[in-house]
């Protein structure tokens, strides 16, 4: 099977599961216990944590460990909406992934205002539209670093720009950026920032927001008083031991191999568009990470599309993992103005560190087989 589809989840780095592995076996201990053992688990956490907030460019006294992306999505909007007494009005866009929209749902029906700023038709933001919205009521601006459909990149430091400016805290979900493009709290210009781990090589079930020890941020999870106070539960120390390893290894590689990997998606795209010439590319002339390639291909069912690759030996997705099987056309196109019919022949190619120019030779062949049977298949169907 060669695996393209690195947005929904990644395999892990070499390293990763050993590293969890010791984890879960040599340093067995509490981090909260004293004793030998407990120690010695205290030192793989603050270890981790010092990598992850190196990689990004923060003391470490701001890395919350979390659950995932999720978490770190509710935990900033939920948790800062608390505090402020469910009152004003947060900012987001259109485009947000399911974990920031859904919770903002619930803050819209316990009273607060939510506004989904638009995209365009590349699926950017504009920033002058978050400029123009931001008011004196505002609490709290959301906005991703890259989308994880179409890769497409938001105008984030323009953004931090001007929340900074505005003294309004500013969140970006930058799950889908952390591990394939540098990433610095400078880039990102955000107080609160999401990470997951299992986008780039790290495990699943573990990720950080990265938030100010100054922000009021309520608390979900209470208990313990762990991740100081911020988020109780003894810690998923295999979990946050494969993370720090790939913040390690991140550090010293993301520079080269998001070069190498942009390389071979440029090449991707042009052997595609010429095996497939009416195909369109979302965001093609936006700015985007450099492993995501996401199309409309059209007549062609973008779902049947990925089982015919699979049993071919490909794995590509039809839009987001989580979306994906439920056959509703994807908000993400629909917000950059296509149809629910355009929206469904949709396919998303996301490639990853362990990616080569091999697996993406035979893909671009295997893709127009595909895509030749299918339209073949339905002129006579
Ligand atoms: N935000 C974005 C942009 C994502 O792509 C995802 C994963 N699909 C998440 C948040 C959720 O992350 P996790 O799977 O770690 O909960």
């Amino acid at each position: 099977m060669i695996y393209l589809d690195h947005n929904a989840t990644s395999p892990p780095r070499p390293g990763v599961a050993e590293a969890m592995l010791a984890a879960m076996t040599a340093t067995y201990g509490n981090p909260s216990s004293v004793h030998g053992p407990g120690r010695r688990a205290r030192q793989i956490l603050d270890d981790a944590r010092r990598a992850v907030a190196r990689l990004v460019g923060v003391h470490e006294s701001r890395v919350i460990f979390t659950s995932g992306g999720t978490e770190s999505n509710h935990l900033a909007l939920l948790g800062l909406a608390e505090a402020a007494d469910h009152r004003g009005t947060i900012l987001t866009s259109a485009i947000e992934h399911p974990s920031v929209l859904n919770p903002l749902e619930r803050l819209q029906a316990r009273g607060m205002r939510v506004i989904k700023l638009p995209v365009d038709a590349m699926g950017r933001v504009d920033a002058q539209d978050v400029e123009r919205a931001l008011t004196p009521d505002t609490r709290l601006v959301s906005i991703m670093a890259a989308n994880n459909e179409t890769g497409v990149l938001q105008p984030i430091a323009a953004i931090g720009a001007l929340c900074r400016t505005a003294k309004v805290p500013f969140h970006c979900d930058a799950t889908q950026w952390f591990g394939k493009l540098p990433l610095g709290v400078d880039a990102i210009g955000a107080e609160l920032i999401t990470l997951s781990a299992h986008k780039s090589g790290g495990p699943k079930g573990c990720g950080a927001l990265i938030a100010g020890a100054a922000l009021p941020l309520a608390p979900l999870l209470l208990g313990g008083g762990q991740e100081r106070g911020r988020r109780s539960g003894t810690e998923n120390l295999p979990g946050i031991a494969g993370f720090g390893l790939l913040a390690g290894q991140l550090a010293g590689q993301i520079e080269d191999e998001s070069q190498r990997i942009m390389a071979l998606q440029k090449k991707m795209e042009r052997e595609l568009l010429k095996s497939v010439p009416d195909a369109i590319i979302l965001g093609s002339d936006a700015e985007r990470l450099p492993n995501t390639t996401a199309m409309l291909i059209p007549g062609v069912d973008g779902e049947t599309l990925v089982m015919t690759l699979d049993l071919a030996g490909f794995a590509i997705s039809s839009g987001a993992a989580c979306s994906s099987g439920k056959n509703n056309p994807s908000h993400v196109p629909l917000a950059m103005g296509w149809t629910p019919e355009a929206t469904r022949s949709m396919v998303r190619v996301s490639l990853g560190w362990e990616t080569t120019g091999t697996m993406v030779d035979s893909f671009i062949s295997a893709f127009q087989r595909s895509v030749d049977r299918l339209r073949k298949g339905s002129a006579f169907a």
